[in-house]
This record gives structure tokens, C-alpha cells and sequence, in this order.
């Protein structure tokens, strides 16, 4: 009995969700983008500094902003597709004393060229909602597997590193990159070791083993599992909730 309570209840209620991408690229044709196909070798980030998507989306179909990214995420966690992936966006093509090193080392090339950009709709100094945040780190992770790009802070960048005179606050006043890889990373453990738990349970389940070990481990695993959200996840404010939720 104390087997099953301690193994088999799942004391983490973190929900998967499933990445919505409503593709706009075909019904909303911006023409604010360059069709020289290029891979793209990273992946920067900004915030809208306006709340509504749809002015975004209409600033994008406006030939003369010259601006666009090739995707939208919005408050409630959609993610509006607007430039195919190997077409170059207009979202980073100014420069001024760019600190990433992914542009250092391309200095003779435009951005666009290299870096998908993701436009998160949020004011300057203002907030991600809980959906929108995880809606971007499924898209972050997404664009990474889909196009070979390294989970780290090389590849990750945000538009306060390319032009650090206009764009100091984008995306940083609100969410930095930091916090997106940080937390796929987290993510992608929370998962490990929950199927690690699983298999571990199920090996166990129908053995003579000595339950007394059995809930040892199981245990340890759980404080491993604490551990790591405390440490790693200290500023992530939704985890630190289901860990509270969670009784600590
Ligand atoms: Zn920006």
C-alpha cells in the first residue's frame, strides 16, 4: 500500500501542451521579406512592445515598415507563422555594437540572413502570460530539432545583442534568453526523470524485491527530482507554484 503511494502517484502535475502553429504564411502574405532562401543558424528573440498580434501582423503587411518575423507568439499561447523559415525576415538587420557572438563572427553579413526571428507580443517592462511562455519554448525547441540549431546561448540571442542602442529593452525588459533555454533544458530533465520513475515503478511492480528499498529509492528519486527544480528553476515563478502546490 505505502508502495503505491509513494511510487506510483504522480505528485507533479506539470501539463503537456501541444504547440499550436496556425500558419498565416499563405493567408496573410507579408511582403515585407527577402526570398533569398538562406539556413538559418539561429534564432533571436523580441517582444512586440504593443499587445495586440493583429497589429503586428498588420504592421508586417505594411511594405513600408520594412519589418516582419517569421513568427508571432500570442498572449494566449498561439503561435501565428508568418515568413517561411528560410526566407529572410526583416527583424534584426540593423546593427549597432552587437554583442552576440554569432553576429561578431558574421560581421560581413546581414542577421536576417542567419537568425529566425520570434516576435512575443508584450509591452516594454511588461510580462509573458504562463501559456505564452511555454507556447515559446515549444517553438524554440521546435525551430532547434527542425533545423539543427544548438540549445544554447550562441544560438539564442536576443535583439537587445545585435543593436544595443534602439533595442536595449527587446527583449530583455520583459524575458530574457536565459530563461527560455534554462527552462527547455528543465523540461527535458522534469521528463527524464519522470520516465525514469515510471520504469523504475513498473520494473518493480511485480518483483519479490524488498519494498523497503524499493521505497527508498523512489524516494531519493523524488528528493532528486526536488532538488533539481530548487536549483535550477529557482526564478521560474509557475514551477516554483507546483512545487509549492506540491507541499515542498
Ligand atoms: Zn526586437
Amino acid at each position: 500500500m505505502i508502495y503505491r503511494g509513494v511510487a506510483i502517484a504522480a505528485p507533479f502535475h506539470l501539463e503537456v501542451i501541444t504547440m499550436k502553429i496556425i500558419d498565416v504564411t499563405h493567408t496573410i502574405p507579408t511582403q515585407n521579406y527577402s526570398n533569398r532562401k538562406t539556413e538559418k543558424e539561429g534564432i533571436c528573440l523580441h517582444i512586440t512592445t504593443d499587445f495586440a498580434y493583429n497589429q503586428a501582423l498588420n504592421w508586417f503587411r505594411n511594405k513600408r515598415a520594412k519589418a516582419s518575423a517569421h513568427y508571432i507568439v500570442e498572449r494566449n499561447g498561439d503561435i501565428f507563422y508568418c515568413v517561411n523559415d528560410a526566407n529572410n525576415a526583416y527583424h534584426a538587420g540593423k546593427k549597432y555594437r552587437p554583442t552576440a557572438s554569432i553576429v561578431k563572427n558574421n560581421s560581413n553579413r546581414n542577421p536576417n540572413s542567419y537568425l529566425m526571428g520570434i516576435e512575443v507580443v508584450a509591452v516594454k517592462n511588461g510580462h509573458l502570460t504562463q501559456v505564452q511562455f511555454k507556447a515559446l519554448k515549444e517553438l524554440v525547441e521546435h525551430l532547434c530539432i527542425k533545423h539543427g540549431i544548438p540549445l544554447d546561448r550562441h544560438h539564442i540571442i536576443g535583439h537587445n545583442e545585435i543593436n544595443t542602442k534602439d533595442k536595449i529593452f527587446c527583449p530583455v525588459s520583459v524575458y530574457n534568453p536565459n530563461e527560455v533555454i534554462r527552462s527547455i533544458k528543465a523540461d527535458r530533465e522534469i521528463k527524464r526523470l519522470r520516465v525514469e520513475r515510471k520504469e523504475l515503478a513498473e520494473r518493480y511492480k511485480n518483483s519479490e524485491y524488498d519494498q523497503d528499498r524499493i521505497i527508498k529509492k523512489v524516494r531519493r528519486q523524488l528528493q532528486e527530482m526536488r532538488r533539481f527544480y530548487q536549483e535550477q528553476l529557482a526564478e521560474n515563478v509557475e514551477l516554483r507554484r507546483l512545487l509549492e502546490d506540491e507541499g515542498g
